[in-house]
C-alpha cells in the first residue's frame, strides 16, 4: 500500500506538508516527497488526508468497558472495593473477551494501534487482540491477601506461566506478555520480589499500579517505612524494565529513583482527575529525566478510551496547573502519547513514521471543521477536531478500521453480546 501526496505528522510533531509513505507487509519502507521507484500496490490518495503514528495507550484495563458507567463520581477506595471488585468476582470468561473486544473497536476507530493491559481472563483479551489486528502487551494482575500463599501458589502466577508460553511474541510480536503486580497495597513485597525474578528470568517487562493516591502512598510509608517507589528498589523490581501507571504522588526522591531505571511513568489525567486522586506534576517528571507515556486507565473510571482526548486533558492540565502555557507542548505531547508509549511496551520498531518502522498508522480527515485553516496542524488534531477526524486505522500495514467500517470487527454482535454479559452479571 502507499500513501501519495500525503500530509504527515511524525512523531516529534515534525509536519511533512507532501509525502509518500510506502508500505509493506508490516513495515513502512518509504518515506519520501517524490514518488518511490518500487511499486507497492494499492494506492491511497492523501488528498485532505493526514497521517500520524498510530496511539499507544500506555495503560488500560480494556474488558473494564463492562463497567463504564457502573461507579461514578465515587473515590477509588469506595469506587474499587463497593462497586469494581463485587462486580469483577462475577466475571467470566466469555465477558472479559466480549468487554476487551468493545475497547478494542473503541481504540481502533479513535487511532489506537496498541494498548498496555493489565486484568485477568487474559488469554480472552489476548483473543480479543489476535482476532481484531490490534497490538497489546497483556499481563494478568497479581495480587494477594492470603498471607499462607507465596507467588507459585497463586492463580496469577499459574497464568502469567501459561500466558508467557502460548503467548509471548504470538503474532510476529503483535502479543507481548508483561508481569504485572496490581499495586503495593495488593500484595506484599516478598510477591513483587518473586514477580521480579519471574521477569527477569524470562526477560520480559513489568507493569504496576504506582502511587495513585495520597492515602496508599502514605499507608506504604506507614506499613514498610519506604515510599512505594522505594519498597520497589528493595524488592528488586526497579532491575527490570518497567511501566508504573499514576505516580500523582511520587516525591522527588521517588522521580530520581525511578528516573535512574529503565521505567516509563503512564500518565492518566482523566482517571486521576475523575476519581479525585490529584494531579500528576509531569511536566516536572520528565524535566527531572523521567520518560513518560499516556494511559486511559479503564473505561470505568475515564470513561472512554480515546487518546486524542487523553492527550489534551494532559496537556490542558499541566499547563493550567503551572500557570505555564508553554508545559507540554504539542510535539512532545505526541511523542508521549505514540513514540514514548512504543518504547514503553519494548517495542522500538514502533510508534514513528520511518523506514524500518512498523506500519501502525492512523489517517485523519482533514476536511473536518476543525482542522481547517492548516496553521498548526498538530495543534488542529489536539486541541480541535480529536479523534472524530479518524478515517482510517493501520496496524502491521493491515487496513483494520476505515471510514466507519471495522474490517475485522462486527460492532453489532459486540454491542449485543456485551449487554447479554452485562445483564447476566448484574442480575446475580
Ligand atoms: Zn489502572
Amino acid at each position: 500500500m502507499i500513501f501519495e501526496n500525503i500530509a504527515v505528522l511524525k512523531a516529534d510533531g515534525t509536519y511533512l506538508p507532501s509525502c509518500y509513505v510506502g508500505v509493506q507487509g508490516a513495515y513502512i519502507r518509504y518515506v519520501g516527497e517524490t514518488p518511490p521507484a518500487e511499486d507497492y500496490g494499492e494506492r491511497v490518495d492523501g488528498n485532505h488526508r493526514l497521517l500520524l503514528p498510530g496511539f499507544v495507550n500506555a495503560h488500560t484495563h480494556v474488558a473494564m468497558t463492562l463497567m463504564r458507567g457502573y461507579g461514578e463520581d465515587m473515590p477509588l477506595q469506595s469506587w474499587l472495593f463497593d462497586r469494581i471488585f463485587p462486580f469483577e468476582d462475577k466475571l467470566s470468561s466469555d465477558a472479559v473477551y466480549w468487554g476487551s473486544m468493545l475497547g478494542i473497536a473503541e481504540m481502533l476507530m479513535t487511532g489506537t494501534t496498541s494498548f498496555t493491559d493489565m486484568y485477568y481472563f487474559c488469554e480472552d483479551t489476548v483473543r480479543a487482540v489476535m482476532e481484531s489486528g490490534i497490538k497489546a502487551n497483556i499481563g494478568r494482575g497479581i495480587s494477594c491477601f492470603d498471607a499462607t500463599k507465596r507467588f507459585a501458589d497463586l492463580p496469577a502466577y499459574t497464568d502469567t506461566k501459561a500466558l508467557i508460553a502460548q503467548y509471548h511474541g504470538a503474532e510476529d510480536g503483535r502479543v507481548l506478555v508483561d508481569v504485572a503486580p496490581h499495586a503495593e497495597y495488593t500484595t506484599r513485597p516478598d510477591i513483587l520480589h518473586d514477580a521480579a525474578e519471574l521477569a527477569a528470568e524470562h526477560g520480559l517487562r513489568m507493569h504496576i499500579h504506582l502511587s495513585e493516591t495520597a492515602s496508599e502512598h502514605k499507608e506504604c510509608v506507614g506499613r514498610h517505612g519506604y515510599t512505594p517507589t522505594r519498597l520497589l528498589e528493595q524488592v528488586g523490581m526497579l532491575t527490570q524494565p518497567l511501566t508504573v501507571a499514576h505516580g500523582v504522588w511520587l516525591t522527588d526522591d521517588d522521580v530520581c529513583c525511578l528516573s535512574q531505571h529503565d521505567v516509563t511513568l503512564a500518565h492518566c489525567a482523566k482517571s486521576n482527575l475523575k476519581l479525585g486522586s490529584g494531579i500528576a506534576q509531569v511536566e516536572k517528571y520528565r524535566t527531572m529525566g523521567l520518560p513518560v507515556a499516556i494511559g486511559t486507565d479503564s473505561a470505568a473510571s475515564n470513561n472512554v478510551l480515546d487518546m486524542v482526548d487523553e492527550m489534551r486533558t494532559a496537556a490542558l492540565l499541566a499547563k493550567g496547573a503551572a500557570c505555564n502555557a508553554g508545559a507540554l507542548p504539542a510535539g512532545e505531547m505526541l511523542h508521549m502519547g505514540t513514540r514514548a508509549g512504543a518504547l514503553s511496551q519494548g517495542r522500538t520498531d514502533c510508534g514513528d513514521i520511518a523506514e524500518g518502522y512498523r506500519a501502525d498508522l492512523v489517517v485523519m480527515d482533514t476536511t473536518h471543521p476543525a482542522l481547517c485553516p492548516a496553521n498548526a496542524p498538530l495543534s488542529n488534531v489536539l486541541y480541535g477536531a480529536g479523534s472524530r477526524a479518524v478515517c482510517m486505522t493501520v496496524v502491521d500495514g493491515r487496513i483494520v478500521y476505515r471510514f466507519g467500517e471495522f474490517t475485522t470487527l462486527d460492532m453489532e454482535r459486540i454491542r449485543f453480546e456485551v449487554q447479554r454479559a452485562v445483564d447476566q452479571i448484574t442480575a446475580q
